[in-house]
């Protein structure tokens, strides 16, 4: 018989969160503070987020973390996520490999971004604050951190880029079902949005804008800290639950992997899904090729630069070594909200720097098309930013029907799509478009990267 979605129990929810910086040889850059450039201390860090957090973002040689016995049993109402294996899709791509997919977006945040938001509301409680604040774009990372505040009583203070509170409104009233406080930023609540609206009235505000106002929210209040869904060393920390599972999944099945591939945004969700494999390649017990893809609209991989960058436009946050296509970039309007950052995390940016990962991008178009590919073969709709993945796994498997070859192909589904839906519409009706930007427009926004020497 066919197993077509495979799950681990609920004793099988991993008791640890695996710190892959444990094992590599260059470790990531450390964070740097962004007026005096010099890496930031234990000290500097705890006014701004959660001390345990601290602990965590900076320690490169613990292996295993325990992962706190509040934070599982919230996880027993989500997890262990289906790893399933894609024989519908490999029939439609007349592929003789075997696909899998790691489906993360089977909870109301409808993505992997709670794994990570449980964590942090759980560590922000147990330090005895009143509440945490921080910054969405379209609202996936808004909404996790909503409902996991709401588990654990705390307030959440969300800054939620203009144009997204206008326009989507969807998200917002899930946000502020779970009872956060939801901002259209920039806002006049903040002295940096108040700056923001003054220099540019009628901004319909950015990302990078957003997280300023929460950074400032959280240290100008007694009792808040602030709170950050990707790019950091703990949020990868946190999603390597995503990778322990499927890692003891393939151990039970007794097959193993030889493609893993997901989307990169900041790098959280292909951070935390590769950990225990590149674990396993870094200490030569196996070896695995890794594929992060990301959109030709916002290549921070594939056409930036290794550096020193501002991790916000407000340059309020602390600077991170990563590949940048520089903090004053302002990317089309993709409709892959989560992956319009314009960095990358630094330990992502250390394994692709030393020829650990391949990084391949995509246009929309090509994405949505693997979307509703995807989407008839296996009955979930997928998300924006998963497709990209998606789109890359098509490809690899229609190598293998080229070649022959029976590779076993792993892909993480981080998402479901349901709020975006006018993107789907725009791909129906036709009338969505690609973006690439053009060199002239890359070196300008590269040439806002800050010279950092250390
Ligand atoms: C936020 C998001 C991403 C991108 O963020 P990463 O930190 O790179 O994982 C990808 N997929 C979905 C569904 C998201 O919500």
């Amino acid at each position: 018989m066919k197993n077509y979605r495979i799950y681990l129990t609920e004793e099988e929810i991993p008791t640890h969160y695996y710190n892959l910086r444990a094992d590599m040889k260059n470790k990531p850059a450390p964070l740097l503070n962004p007026g005096t450039y010099q890496p930031m201390t234990k000290d500097e860090l705890t006014p701004v987020f959660c001390e345990e957090l601290v602990d965590q973002e900076l320690d490169n040689e613990t292996r295993f973390f325990e992962i706190p016995q509040e934070v599982r049993d919230y996880y027993r109402i989500y997890r262990p996520s289906p790893l399933v294996r894609a024989y519908n899709l490999e029939k439609k791509l007349g592929t003789p490999a075997k696909i899998y997919f790691k489906f993360e977006g089977n909870n109301t945040s409808g993505s992997h971004k709670l794994n990570s938001a449980i964590a942090q509301a759980y560590y922000a409680k147990k330090q005895g604050l009143k509440g945490v604040t921080t910054e969405t774009g379209a609202g996936q990372w808004g909404t996790a951190m909503s409902m996991a505040c709401s588990y654990f009583d705390l307030e959440c203070d969300v800054y939620m880029v203009k144009v997204s509170y206008e326009q989507k409104p969807f998200r917002r009233e899930v946000m502020k079902t779970y009872g956060a406080n939801v901002t259209a930023s920039p806002s006049d609540t903040t002295q940096v949005g108040r700056q923001l609206l003054e220099k540019y009235p009628g901004t319909t505000g950015s990302l990078g804008c957003a997280i300023s106002e929460a950074v400032e929210a959280a240290v100008t209040r007694e009792g808040y800290r602030y709170v950050l869904g990707s790019v950091l060393n703990q949020v990868l920390l946190h999603q390597s639950v995503i990778g322990l599972e499927s890692q003891k999944v393939f151990e039970k099945i007794g097959v193993k992997p030889d493609v893993i591939i997901g989307c990169t945004g900041g790098g959280s969700n292909l951070g935390g899904l590769i950990a225990p494999f590149m674990g396993e390649k870094l200490r030569g017990e196996a070896d695995y090729h890794f594929i992060g893809v990301e959109p030709t609209s916002c290549p921070s991989f594939t056409r930036g630069v290794f550096a020193y960058d501002f991790c916000d436009t407000g340059h309020v946050c602390p600077l991170a070594k990563m590949y940048t296509i520089g903090s004053g970039y302002i990317p089309a309007p993709n409709h892959a909200g989560g992956l319009r950052f314009h960095g990358m995390s630094p330990i992502l940016s250390q394994l692709y720097d030393d020829g650990l990962m391949d990084v391949v991008s995509y246009k929309q178009t090509e994405v949505f098309e693997a979307a509703e590919l995807f989407a008839n073969a296996e009955g979930i709709l997928p998300a924006p930013e998963s497709s990209h993945a998606i789109r890359a796994a098509v490809d690899e498997a229609l190598k293998c029907k080229e070649s022959g070859e029976e590779k076993v192909i792993l892909f993480g589904l981080s998402g479901t799509g349901y709020f975006d839906l006018v993107a789907y519409e725009q791909y129906n009706n036709g009338t969505m478009q690609d973006y690439v930007p053009t060199d002239d427009e890359l070196q300008a926004a590269i040439a806002t990267i800050p010279e950092v020497e250390i």
